[in-house]
This record gives C-alpha cells, structure tokens and sequence, in this order.
C-alpha cells in the first residue's frame, strides 16, 4: 500500500500496491503481516480461498487475507485450549498488569491504529482516532484494573462453610460485525481475559485487520502466546469455531438471522452465550425539548458511522409542536456535513462499508418512496468512487411501512409524528427489537417514566448513543441475550464453583 510520498514504510506482503492515497500528514508505519494471529505470532496460510479487502472510499482492493482452512482452525482452538490453565493459574493483578499495559500501547498508537480502522471500515478518521482504539483501551484498561479484585465469598452455615470460586470458562469464541473491529474484539477479549480465559476471535470477512493489530498488541504488552488468536473466514469458519468441543462460550456480534444460527448451535453443546444483535431503536422527542440537542441526538443516532450503528435510534418520533423546527434545524446542520475522504480529519462523514451494504440501504430508500413516505434531504448515491450515500430523513412515516419495521443499517432516519406521551411509547415499543431508546424532554418525571417503560436494555434522556465501558451494553427482546461492559460483563465470562466444608463429623441413615 502506498502511504505517502516522503514515507519509507514499506508494504507488507499481505497489502496490495494501490494508488489509495490516505489524503493527510499521517504515515503507515505498522501493519498486519499476515492473515491469522495464531500462538502468539502471526500466522500465514495462503491455503484457504482468498477474502479481498476493499477500501470503501475507493472500491480499490487494498489487502487481501486468507480464510483459515481446518488446519488453522485446530491450530488456533488447540493454542487457546494450552494457554488456558496457565493464563488462568496468574494471579488477577498480573493478567490485569498486560491488559493494562496493551491499552497503553494502543493509545500512543491511536494515530495508526484510526488510520487502519478507516481502511478496513471507511469511517472517517475524525470518528475513529477518538472512538475506535480509544474504546478498545478504555475495555482493556477497565477489565486490566478489575481482574484483581475478582473474588468468590464466604457463606457461613454455622459451624460449616461455603465458599465460591469465580472461576473462568475455557475457550471463548468472539465473532464480530464490521463496524467496529477493533472495538468489538476488545469489548469481548478484555472481559474474557481478565476471568482467565483465553480466545479464537474470527473478525467480520469485510473488516479483518485491525483485530491483528489487537493481537499483535496484546502480545508486545505480555499476553501468553495462545491467549488471544485471530483467525479469518466467513460464516462456515465461525460455524466450525463454535460446534467444537473445545470451546465452551461464543459471544456475537451480529445481525438477529445470523445470532439465531450462532445460538442454536451453541445450545446443541449447551455453551454459554453473548448475543449482541441489531436493532431498530425508538427515539421520542417532545414539544419541550431543547431543540439543537434533540437534533444532535438525532443526528449521533442515525449518521454517525454512516449510519451502520446497532444501538441507533432509527425511528424518530416526533410531536407536533416542535416537528417543523425540527426537520428545518435537521436539514440546515446536515448541510453542514463535510463528505469526502475519510482519511482527511475534516471528513465528517463517509462512505458505507461495502457496495452491498450500500445496495441494501438504496433498497429502503426506494421502498420508502414507493409506500408513501416524505423524502426530506438525502436519498441518492454521491457522484464519485466508493460507497458514498447522502444522509437521508424521511417525515411523515407511518408504524407500518418496511422503513419503519426493519433495521436498515445505514444513514437513513424515518420521523414519525405523535400527539402524546399515551400514544407513543406503545408505538416505540412495538417492534421485535430491544437494543436501545431515547427521549429528548425537559420533563423530568416524564423522562424517567418513559426510560421505565421502554422495552430496549439501553435507554437515553436527553443524549443517544453513549456507549463507556463502566454501563452495561446489551439487548432484550430480539436484540439480544447477556451484556457487555461493565461489571456485568464478567457474569458472562465466569462460573461460580460452590465448595462445601463441613467441620465437624459427618451423619449418614444407614
Ligand atoms: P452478520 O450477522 O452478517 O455477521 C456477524 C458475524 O457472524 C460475521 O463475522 C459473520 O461472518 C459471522 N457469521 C455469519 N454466519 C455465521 C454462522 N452461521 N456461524 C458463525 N458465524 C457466522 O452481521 P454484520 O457483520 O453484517 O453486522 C451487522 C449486524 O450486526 C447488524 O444487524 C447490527 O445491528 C449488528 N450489530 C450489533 C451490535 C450490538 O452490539 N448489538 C453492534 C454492531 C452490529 P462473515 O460476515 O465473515 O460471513
């Protein structure tokens, strides 16, 4: 890959020669050498059918990786099986210490690290140098500095005792989506690691880099060889990962037909589950609301990352009093939306993912057209290379109509009208979904009643789309099972060993 032109970064051998320029002063300095991660060193096998990497601001084939053939796939789950009862045999301070350490290193290397997250994704870099590697380290860093303090307790019966062991899974398989690779992988290994399990991570096929990176980072801090591998593939490669025996817990993070496949495999080995699925999330806004906020959340919750956010808040309900001064504030401060290459940080907003994925969400727009919604701003594909498609709103859209019921997964906002608070939240609740919802009012109680009664394990007053790693993160309903972040997150990533004690002698009937 060509960098620019005063750098002396040469091309590994898994990135193709491009003309992709990345368009500022950064250089490339360090990339992933090759496909797998795999025993604490990369790991190349050209053996299984090649996965193209496409950057989606140019369409260009940038890199190119791997599928991890059977081989690779036994190698992986074979290191992760080693390294486990030597990982989980350190004391919690000293796995913490590496956790600790690794997000260390991906702060200093944010700079690089956004860089890749914006080749692999096409997220603009303005969003990933401050979001992407940023909240892979916060996980690192949280679950480095909780991994001491994970303890059992003592139960006393009288004069005997119980006391429990918090005490790892085994093997964790994570399967990740393409919108947030880096943060994805850290958001399942940092949990993991910290109740000392070890990991085969199988990144998305249209976003495999920087969960290399991950790796390659993990290990310069410290982490035992085997702890935590990367292998590629696509949905069989996943499938294989999951049905063996070896393995004793997947975490997803998918789309709902995919989560449906993961977890009944799963349940056929009775293995534990994360289940981070999609979404199509309600935010209401009242007459009462602050009307620049309301529009920020709108805006963070449908156009950020192009749209290709699981949490967002995708069906905007809005009442009538504050509808028009809505839509007009809307369509001025998405005017403001600097579209272009997503490398240069004044790009604040950039192309999908994939041509596919971009397709898709063309689809919905036409199908919004075709069943009578309003089409506000927006709508088109832009005029240039790469997966580029404007932001969209859509008013007058009724409960009923595809865009209304359907994730789309891309920048496209439905705004649905509403009279009162009686009549809207059964509305916002009406869908197979539970990942997040909003409310924008200056009623406090409201607000409070409303986060009651929402049916989503995320809820937002007055913001949308906050995600630290102190809450936890999670979906009910179709969205998902199981919660990440937080120290939630460790319930699904441990087991607790009851050990009875008894003192004295021991009475039996016969
Ligand atoms: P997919 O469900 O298509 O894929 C998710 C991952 O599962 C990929 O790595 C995929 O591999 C893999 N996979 C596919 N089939 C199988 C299988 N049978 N067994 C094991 N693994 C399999 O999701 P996308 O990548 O398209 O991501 C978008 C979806 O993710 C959206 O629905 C979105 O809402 C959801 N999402 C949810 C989040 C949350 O936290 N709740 C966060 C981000 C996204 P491959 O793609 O390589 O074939």
């Amino acid at each position: 890959m060509w960098c620019c032109p005063d750098c002396n970064w040469r091309a590994p051998p898994l990135f193709r020669k491009t003309r992709t320029s990345i368009g500022f002063d950064g250089h490339m300095t360090t990339q992933p050498t090759a496909s797998h991660f795999v025993n604490g060193a990369y790991h190349g096998n050209a053996g299984g059918s090649a996965i193209p990497v496409i950057y989606p601001a140019t369409g260009e084939e940038i890199a190119r990786v791997h599928s991890a053939t059977d081989a690779v796939v036994d190698a992986a789950l074979a290191a992760a099986r080693a390294a486990q009862p030597a990982w989980a045999a350190m004391t919690g301070t000293e796995r913490g210490r590496i956790l600790r350490r690794a997000a260390d290193i991906m702060r200093e290397r944010n700079h690089e690290l956004s860089v890749l997250e914006t080749f692999d994704t096409g997220k603009p870099y303005q969003e990933t140098s401050v979001a992407d590697a940023t909240s892979a380290a916060d996980a690192l860093e949280y679950f480095g500095g909780m991994a001491a303090t994970l303890t059992g307790e003592h139960i006393q019966l009288g004069h005997d005792w119980v006391y429990t062991r918090r005490e790892p899974l085994g093997v964790c398989v994570g399967i990740g989506a393409w919108n947030y690779p880096t943060q994805i992988a850290c958001w399942k290994a940092a949990p993991a690691l910290a109740c000392g399990n070890t990991m085969v991570f199988k990144p998305s096929e249209t976003t495999p880099l920087c969960a290399l990176k991950v790796a390659e980072i993990l290990t310069e801090a410290g982490l035992p060889a085997g702890v935590f591998n990367v292998v590629q593939g696509l949905g069989d490669v996943g499938a294989k990962l999951i049905a063996d025996d070896r393995v004793a817990k997947v975490s997803l993070t998918g789309s709902v037909p995919t989560g449906r496949k993961v977890y009944a495999a799963a349940a056929s080995g009775i293995k534990n589950v994360t289940m981070e699925l999609g979404g199509k999330s309600p935010l209401i806004i009242f007459d009462d609301a602050n009307v620049e906020n309301a529009v920020s959340g709108a805006i963070l919750g449908n156009f950020y990352s192009s749209g290709q956010v699981c949490s967002n808040g995708t069906r905007v309900f809005v009442q009538g009093g504050i509808k028009e001064a809505f839509l007009d504030r809307l369509s001025v401060r998405l005017e403001a939306a600097v579209i272009g290459d997503p490398q240069d940080p004044k790009t604040s907003f950039g192309p999908m993912v994939s041509e596919r994925q971009m397709e898709i969400a063309l689809g919905y727009i036409a199908k919004g057209q075709e069943e009578g919604a309003r089409l506000v701003c927006g709508g088109k594909r832009l005029n240039r290379n790469g997966f580029y498609l404007q932001p969209t709103v859509f008013a007058d859209v009724a409960d009923t109509m595809t865009i209304a019921r359907e994730e789309i997964f891309g920048p496209v906002m439905a705004v649905l009208d509403f009279d009162d608070e009686a009549e809207v939240v059964p509305r916002a609740n009406a869908t197979e979904f539970g990942l997040a919802a909003g409310v924008f009012t200056r009623d406090l109680t409201r607000a409070h009643r409303i986060a009651a009664a929402f049916e989503a394990g995320t809820c937002y007053i007055n913001t949308y789309n906050d995600a630290p790693v102190e809450a936890p993160f999670g979906g009910s309903k179709l969205s998902g099972v199981g919660r990440e972040n937080s120290k939630a997150a460790i319930e699904h990533y441990s087991q607790l060993k009851s050990v009875y004690v008894r003192m004295g002698d021991l009475e039996a009937p016969f």
